[in-house]
């Protein structure tokens, strides 16, 4: 699991030089939507057991477990951004049709899974075909701390994208 800020970096870069617009908003939402919704409960789950409440529920359990995962699947990606641009506000999904919405927040979300696969775990990897298969896949290519590590690169390369419209942006601020 690489770290949000890198996941959201990631998306700034796919977006290249185009000025930050709904499109952008919604696949940094996608793109850090599949460790919010899996990794996140998980983490709360545990701290509430660490507090003696639910001590029934074993986070080894396979049904939890794969419940908790199904976020950061293809499908599971598919499922929430379909759920989000059907229940999600007309003013807040203005100006994007509700179809392109779904769109790119499941791209942001296979962006997300793409970084991923490229880490090496110390326990399974990517359910990528479930709820077909629950075969663990990834590529291994780096540790999963290695996102930190390339965060500055990350960084300065944004910074190098974006830093065309970030100032024509703040020169038209300043005319104003
Ligand atoms: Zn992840």
């Amino acid at each position: 699991m690489a770290d949000l800020v890198t996941h959201a970096l990631t998306a700034v870069l796919v977006r290249g030089r185009r000025r930050v617009d709904a499109v952008t908003l919604w696949l940094v939402t996608g793109v850090i939507l599949p460790d919010l919704l899996s990794r996140a409960p998980f983490v709360s789950l545990r701290l509430i057991q660490d507090m003696g409440f639910f001590a029934s529920l074993s986070l080894d359990d396979d049904r939890l477990h794969l419940g908790l995962n199904l976020p950061h699947t293809p499908a599971g990606i598919f499922l929430v951004s379909v759920l989000i641009s059907v229940v999600l506000p007309q003013w807040l999904a203005t100006p994007l049709p509700r179809l392109h919405l779904a769109s790119w927040i499941t791209l942001g979300g296979l962006l997300h899974l793409a970084v991923d696969l490229l880490q090496l775990h110390l326990v399974d990897g990517y359910f990528l075909l479930y709820p077909f298969s629950v075969r663990p896949f990834e590529f291994g290519l780096v540790r999963s701390d290695g996102s930190v590590l390339a965060l500055p690169v990350l960084l300065a390369v944004c910074a190098l994208v974006v830093a065309p419209w970030l100032k024509a942006t703040l020169k038209r601020a300043d005319k104003v």
